[in-house]
């Protein structure tokens, strides 16, 4: 039952009868463990799992993970963890994250399983209370019976609410709302010295101010106040070609400003001769029998003529649009494939020149068929400091969310290197990552990530995880 030797203790077994930790061989050293209402699992097969996520890359096995049976196990997994040097990270479930460059994962420690504490307790008027394991899925199937939606949705929604409040949670509903860690009203956190705290704009706004988009650096989301707004039950989705780049990201920062969709989005495809065709996708919510008029819609707009289209929808199947995508790559072995993305967030006035220079220099090889999406939002909406955007009134995200076709470990080192080079130029013009992708940073790259507010971060990490306790593998601190 040898585990791992490289702790400040050497932890060699884990005894659940005795529960304790058993530290050095022989056991001589045995630190007693709290009781749990969940289960610490070690066997081989659930730290193989843990040790992966949706990039498949990047690979390190914990020690143990926490199935968590109360948000108090929580708080005291990371009181001892805390205690006895071992660092912890939250995952949305046993190698179920969707980061792709090992964000939830740690070395020869313990990841927890959120998908275990994943209740919707309340649901009110403009709010549901809901554990932070819960899927975004889930809380759109409680709540749309009742007419509401959290306000700006990822384009996929199998993602947990700690892990996109953790990250950000950017989607084409961000243009009108800000990003859905803009979209909180109260959150409950352990934090990296194992306090349970509850915090909002008026109560501890300084961990408020620091766990939203923190990257796991300063707590444990454990439960959120998510805000709903009322929603339509139809959707009226529209698509454009576009051949010219320029064209349609100008067409998407007009749609932005003047509001006449609820959602904007757009991507970049294939041409069928080596380089790319460029699609507006764009949508408006409406009750049945009054539908949006198509030509006020579109009035003004600059696509290819004659390709523009539209598809009417649920709301509830236009939020889960990609599950039928999803479960297809799934059969095929796509998705079980490495995932070494890209996602930056470029200022708007470089942005088409740079992503169109982006897209001269990239080829089906260097994306393997993956989606190449881009869409604006308003700088003004967001909230969360350490969401770090572009200071420019509108922000492209641009995502190359690359799958490695061949997946020679060769092919994924060349496309890794590619982002590596790719987030350089972006940072020249004042870009930033979005960090849930696979870009090697160094230290001081982080401080350029985070720039302005290293200072503020670093403090923050001082005052709710001093011991780094939590989340290494965005590898911010050494
Ligand atoms: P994880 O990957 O498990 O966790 C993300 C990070 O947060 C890790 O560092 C983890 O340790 C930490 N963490 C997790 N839970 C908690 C918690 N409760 N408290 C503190 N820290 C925590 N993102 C968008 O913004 N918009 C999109 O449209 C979008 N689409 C996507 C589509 C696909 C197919 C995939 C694979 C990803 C997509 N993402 C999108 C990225 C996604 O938001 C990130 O992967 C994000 O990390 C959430 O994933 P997760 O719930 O699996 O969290």
């Amino acid at each position: 039952r040898f585990l791992q030797g490289s702790l400040a203790i050497a932890v060699v077994g884990f005894d659940r009868g005795r529960e304790s930790w058993a530290s050095g061989p022989g056991s001589a050293n045995v630190v007693a463990i709290p009781q749990l209402d969940g289960q610490l699992l070690m066997n081989p097969a659930v730290l193989a799992a843990a040790a992966d996520d949706y990039g498949h890359i990047v690979h390190r096995t914990p020690l143990a993970v926490l199935v968590p049976g109360s948000m108090k196990d929580i708080v005291k997994l990371v009181t001892f963890a805390r205690l006895h040097g071992i660092q912890v990270a939250a995952a949305r479930g046993v190698g179920e994250s969707h980061s792709t460059a090992g964000q939830a994962q740690v070395a020869a420690g313990v990841v927890i399983d959120m998908s275990a504490l994943a209740t919707i307790h309340e649901i009110n008027g403009n709010d549901a209370l809901v554990d932070a394991g819960v899927r975004w899925i889930d809380l759109l199937e409680a709540t749309l019976p009742r007419g509401k939606s959290p306000p700006t949705l990822t384009d996929y929604i199998e993602l947990s609410v700690g892990g996109t409040l953790s990250v950000g949670g950017v989607g084409g509903q961000a243009f009108r709302h800000g990003l859905q860690v803009d979209n909180i009203l109260e959150l409950q956190v352990v934090t990296g010295s194992g306090a349970l705290v509850t915090c909002s704009p008026w109560q501890n706004p300084l961990l408020w101010n620091a766990v939203r988009a923190g990257l796991g650096q300063f707590g444990i989301i454990v439960r959120a106040r998510v805000r709903l707004v009322p929603v339509k039950p139809r959707v009226r989705v529209y698509s454009a070609t576009y051949t010219d780049l320029a064209a349609l990201t100008a067409d998407q920062e007009l749609l932005i400003e003047d509001g006449r969709f609820d959602y904007v989005e757009g991507s970049a495809s294939a041409d069928g001769s080596g380089g790319w065709i460029y699609a507006l996708e764009a949508a408006s919510y409406f009750n049945p029998g009054s539908p949006p008029n198509n030509t006020a819609k579109l009035a003004g707009l600059r696509f290819d003529p004659g390709t523009s289209a539209t598809v009417d929808q649920s709301y509830f199947d236009f939020a889960n649009r990609l599950a039928p995508t999803i479960a297809f790559l799934e059969q095929i072995g796509v998705w079980q494939l490495p995932h070494p993305w890209l996602n930056l967030f470029l200022p708007g006035p470089e942005a088409p020149a740079f992503m169109q220079a982006v897209l001269d220099a990239t080829t089906l090889d260097d994306t393997g068929q993956g989606p190449i999406v881009f869409y604006p939002f308003k700088r003004a909406l967001l909230g969360a400091p350490f969401a770090r955007v572009p200071d420019t009134p509108h922000v492209f995200i641009f995502s190359l969310l690359r799958t490695a076709i061949p997946a020679t470990p060769e092919h994924v080192t060349d496309l890794i290197a590619q982002n590596r080079q790719i987030y350089e130029e972006a940072r020249a013009i004042g870009g930033k990552r979005y960090p849930i992708d696979s870009v090697p940073m160094s230290p001081a790259d982080w401080e350029a990530q985070i720039h302005p507010l290293f200072p503020q971060f670093s403090l923050a990490k001082l005052l709710f995880d001093p011991l780094h306790v939590l989340t290494p593998g965005q590898k911010i601190f050494t």
